[in-house]
């Protein structure tokens, strides 16, 4: 433990951000790294629990006390040492994981959590400047194949695992870039490209292969991939959207998120966009669905020039503090207040949509809303909802954007042709812990597996199916458990 006292003479140091008017003229990071004095109180408030709860909040199992130790005696090298044997992507997790760990952090209950994410990613930022994280190229080569399907972070992360472990990977992304949802999803004021990139040419420079444009099941044979590889990683992601299909759906001017942010992030680095451009510019625009890719909507369209946004949620409103009475670790979902949403939103709970109104030509010009009230159970469950007489209204908007969540993955086209089997949520079959599906060569990971989830889990699960691959053609493994335990 660094400082015995820290955790009392020193309260959380938020970091600080770039101000919303000026950060909204762009689309790079806006927040702040710490000052290294800051960096070095924030370590010294842990408290180094005996039991560490911040580590079994975080899917990683992230030994976070230990780098808080190292970081408060500025022990860089031991830090990066510590955070890598657990997380293979420290520089993504630590700027846009919405932290299991601090919401678990004992110092909560009576203070404000330690601020474990900013101290990640500035130990990630200080590992690369300082050449800590370098390519490592494995020792020996196991001579078998492994073809990886979907180059998000779960499918990133089953490929650097599986290349440790010495096995020959083949990364097949069907976009014309790596990266999944980090690199056409998430936008570039959350998490710049940039850093995606360095990880990807690292990765390649540790002699894993990385095929774009190669979408499997369509331009890429099956067969081939089957008679070539010894094993494949399913990493396809939760790619079908929650649709609203209310009256006047097909109206002009109503797009799923990911439409929307794809576009801009393809913008930002100058690539074409093939379809009709979706744009916010001078639009009242409402934001359907209270996730985080509602928010990244609702960043991307002020960043757009959008006249006005409004975000609904059909669920009651959240707390917006913990009070005395909620469970610790397990708090009921609190009122999350992005950063999105301090550049400038209204919000609204428990709003169901119930038509989207068009003029003559098509062209959607108001969403007519009703207010909802909700029975609740006695934990705080949300049953169900009836409409509150007398709130019908419509809003005039000429953008509406669906971010109501993914249902599951893709069924056409690659898990049809290998026939997988799927489980009651449409995901793609493979028991936690072992991510084997019914075929015996072929396993799964990520959001195409325990449906749409985060980027950290998506890490974790990538991690653990690279080790059970590894078993599987080795009849051991040397990799890491999530207990850190090889
Ligand atoms: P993905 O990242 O979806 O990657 C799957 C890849 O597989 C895609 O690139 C796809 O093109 C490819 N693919 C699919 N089928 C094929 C095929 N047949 N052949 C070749 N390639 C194929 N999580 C957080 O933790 N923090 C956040 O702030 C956050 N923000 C988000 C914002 C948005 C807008 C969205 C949509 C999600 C966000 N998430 C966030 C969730 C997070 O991005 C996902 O949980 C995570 O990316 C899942 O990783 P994955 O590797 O399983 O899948």
């Amino acid at each position: 433990m660094g400082k015995v006292t820290g955790f009392l003479e020193y309260e959380r140091t938020p970091p600080s951000k770039q101000d919303a008017k000026l950060r909204l003229q762009h689309y790079n990071e806006f927040v702040q790294a710490y000052e290294a004095e800051e960096v070095n109180r924030e370590a010294a408030r842990c408290m180094d629990c005996g039991v560490p709860f911040c580590m079994s909040g975080c899917p990683l199992g992230n030994v976070i006390p230990e780098f808080n130790d190292a970081v408060y005696k500025a022990d860089w090298e031991l830090a990066t040492t510590i955070l890598l044997s657990t997380n293979n992507f420290p520089e993504f997790t630590g700027r846009i994981c919405p932290a299991p760990c601090e919401s678990a952090c004992v110092l909560g209950i009576n203070k404000s959590p330690v601020s474990i994410e900013e101290i990640e990613k500035h130990i990630s930022d200080m590992a690369f400047a300082k050449g800590y994280i370098k390519a490592e190229e494995p020792l020996i080569r196991t001579g078998k194949r492994v073809a990886v399907i979907g180059s998000g972070p779960a499918g990133m992360a089953a490929a650097a695992q599986l290349n440790k472990a010495g096995h020959e990977v083949v990364v097949y992304e069907r976009d014309d870039t790596p990266g999944g949802l980090l690199n056409y999803g998430i936008p570039d004021f959350k998490l710049g490209k940039d850093i995606v990139r360095r990880r990807i040419a690292l990765m390649e420079k540790e002699g894993i292969v990385f095929k774009c444009n190669a979408n499997v099941g369509v331009n890429v044979e099956l067969n081939t991939l089957l008679r070539e590889f010894q094993s494949i990683v399913l990493a396809g992601g939760s790619t079908i959207p929650r649709d609203l299909p209310a009256p006047g759906r097909s109206a002009i001017g109503v797009h799923f998120a990911m439409d929307f942010l794809k576009q801009q992030n393809k913008r930002n680095r100058n690539f074409s966009v093939d379809q009709e451009a979706i744009l916010a510019t001078g639009k009242d625009v409402i934001v359907i669905g209270g996730g985080d890719t509602g928010s990244d909507c609702i960043g991307t369209s002020n960043r757009q020039g959008a006249r006005s946004v409004t975000q609904f949620e059909i669920m009651p409103t959240p707390p917006k503090s913990r009070t005395e009475n909620m469970p610790w670790p397990q708090y009921p979902m609190l009122m999350k207040v992005t950063s999105s949403h301090e550049e400038g939103c209204e919000r609204g709970w428990g709003v169901n949509t119930k038509e989207f109104i068009q003029d003559e030509n098509g062209n959607l010009k108001a969403l007519k809303v009703v207010d909802v009230e909700w029975d609740i159970d006695k934990t705080g469950r949300p049953l169900n909802f009836k409409e509150v007489p007398g709130t019908e209204r419509d809003l005039p908007c000429q953008l509406v954007l669906l971010a109501m969540g993914f249902l599951h993955p893709q069924k056409e086209g690659l898990l049809e042709k290998l026939g997988i089997e799927l489980d009651n949520r449409g995901n793609v079959k493979a028991e936690e812990g072992k991510y084997q599906t019914n075929i015996a060569k072929i396993f799964a990971a990520g959001d195409m597996r325990r449906g749409q989830s985060l980027v950290v889990w998506a890490i974790s699960e990538g991690r653990e199916t690279a080790r059970k691959v590894d078993e599987y053609l080795m009849g051991h493994s040397k990799l890491a458990t999530k207990d850190g335990i090889a």
